[in-house]
């Protein structure tokens, strides 16, 4: 399986990307990621894990009268992840744990062959990638991007569960092109990290990817051509994201995208659908991440590279043979287990996380785009945007007034920001 590419359409290259692959590359398999470590490997299994898991099934397990890790804080974390763990666990006697280890299940044949055109083929792919993204946006997807499957970032072997070691791999061979999807985390929610709370930003993000996923892959088997959704499991959705048009990569490994910062939650869709391809979009991330430290300085367990980009791998859950900024994802997932919840303080420190409806924010990110970076970082700092923000004044701690309760700021947050910002 070759990067796909639409005939008359230039191939998106590494360069362009702002990938550089190298000769010791080597494809990953799912068993070697963090959380599937966590199972499998005594390294990475321990009491503490196996506590922070069980956090997310009985939430009364660790709440305690601290801001940010109560009741209602794990009540409402728990309360987002519910419809992605419906989907998860569905078909877990089957050895199948959909969206995280495996792609979810959709009619395999579909409702008949796709309409005969006389559209030559390059005038199809650009119709139908138009008409999949107006679709894509009326199912919810917040951002979308379209790019060639390639299958040095498809994991070699999916994980089982119930084995605790490889399986196939069972995306087919034929389907040439992906659709990307990101999903918007909610500001407010992120600002309260380090916190249970917070944890609801992500397990929002997931839920969301799951109803948009299915619902996306639904229309294009509706129109007559395979569609395998996929959020976590079946392949790195960085890379594809990248080639997708979707945001650049940052020093703390996570996508930053121009309309969200680095607050998205990833999926994808793979598809024989003929689809014209985006191109990357640079806007100054790599030079930016060059001259920035706030992610690695904020790091409690020091998981992020503080130097330039290289090949250097920490232990088997990175990714080999590419020259990039590589977190040490051991020393994160032991915080994570560690606090008996989710981390994102690198999310909420990085200056790209910030509100772009705001002309301000937009300002700022066209000065980190030029050469005014470091006076764009500088301001930044000045502003405390990055601060944390108390859980309880994100509830509005019932302030009554008389008898009116004002609301909180993720109540204000939600009403300045719908849906998306
Ligand atoms: S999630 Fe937390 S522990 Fe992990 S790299 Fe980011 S700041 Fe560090
Ligand atoms: S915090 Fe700074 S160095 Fe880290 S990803 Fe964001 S911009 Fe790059």
């Amino acid at each position: 399986m070759k990067a796909g590419t639409q005939s008359g359409e230039r191939p998106v290259s590494d360069a362009e990307a702002g990938f550089e692959v190298g000769e010791g590359f080597e494809r990953f398999s799912q068993k070697d990621d963090i959380f599937c470590r966590s199972f499998w490997d005594p390294e990475v299994r321990t009491s503490r894990s196996e506590m922070f898991y069980e956090t997310y099934r009985t939430p009364e397990l660790r709440w305690r009268p601290v801001d940010g890790f109560t009741r209602r804080d794990y009540a409402l974390r728990n309360a987002s992840w519910h419809v992605t763990d419906l989907f998860a666990e569905f078909r877990e006697g089957a050895d199948r744990r959909e969206g995280f280890l495996d792609p979810y299940t959709v009619l395999r044949d579909g409702p008949g062959p796709p309409d005969e055109s006389d559209e030559p083929e390059e005038v199809l792919a650009a119709r139908f990638a138009v008409e999949l993204k107006t679709a894509a946006r009326a199912l919810g997807a917040d951002l979308i991007g379209i790019t060639g499957n390639d299958e040095r970032w498809v994991y070699t072997h999916a994980y089982s569960r119930e084995t605790e070691t490889e399986k196939p791999q069972e995306l087919p061979g034929e389907l040439g092109n992906v659709v990307v999807i990101a999903q918007a985390m909610d500001r407010g929610l992120v600002q309260t990290v380090p916190s249970a709370l917070s944890g609801t930003a992500t397990g929002v993000g997931y839920s969301s990817d799951t109803v948009v996923l299915l619902a996306i892959a639904q229309y294009i088997l509706n129109m007559g051509y395979a569609a395998v959704p996929t959020m976590n499991d079946t392949a790195l959705a960085i890379p594809l994201a990248i080639k997708a048009g979707l945001g650049e990569y940052g020093r703390h490994g996570l996508l930053i995208t121009k309309e969200f910062g680095p607050r998205v939650r990833l999926g994808k869709v793979f598809t024989d659908m003929p689809l014209a391809h985006d191109r990357p979009r640079r806007f100054g991330v790599r030079e930016t991440c060059e001259v920035c430290r706030a992610c690695s300085d904020a790091c409690p367990p020091k998981a992020i590279a503080m130097g330039a980009p290289t090949g250097r791998v920490y232990n088997i859950s990175n990714i080999r043979g590419v020259r990039k900024w590589t977190t040490d994802a051991e020393k994160c997932f032991r915080f994570w287990s560690n606090q008996n919840t989710d981390c994102s303080i690198c999310v909420r420190v990085c200056p790209y996380n910030r509100d772009y409806s705001r002309r301000l924010s937009r300002l700022w990110r066209w000065m980190a785009g030029t050469r005014l970076r470091r006076l764009a970082l500088w301001i930044d700092r000045r502003s405390r945007r990055g601060r944390r923000v108390a859980s309880r004044t994100w509830w509005g701690d019932v302030r009554l007034v008389g008898l009116n309760v004002a609301p909180g700021r993720g109540a204000q947050e939600n009403r300045r920001h719908p849906r998306t910002e």
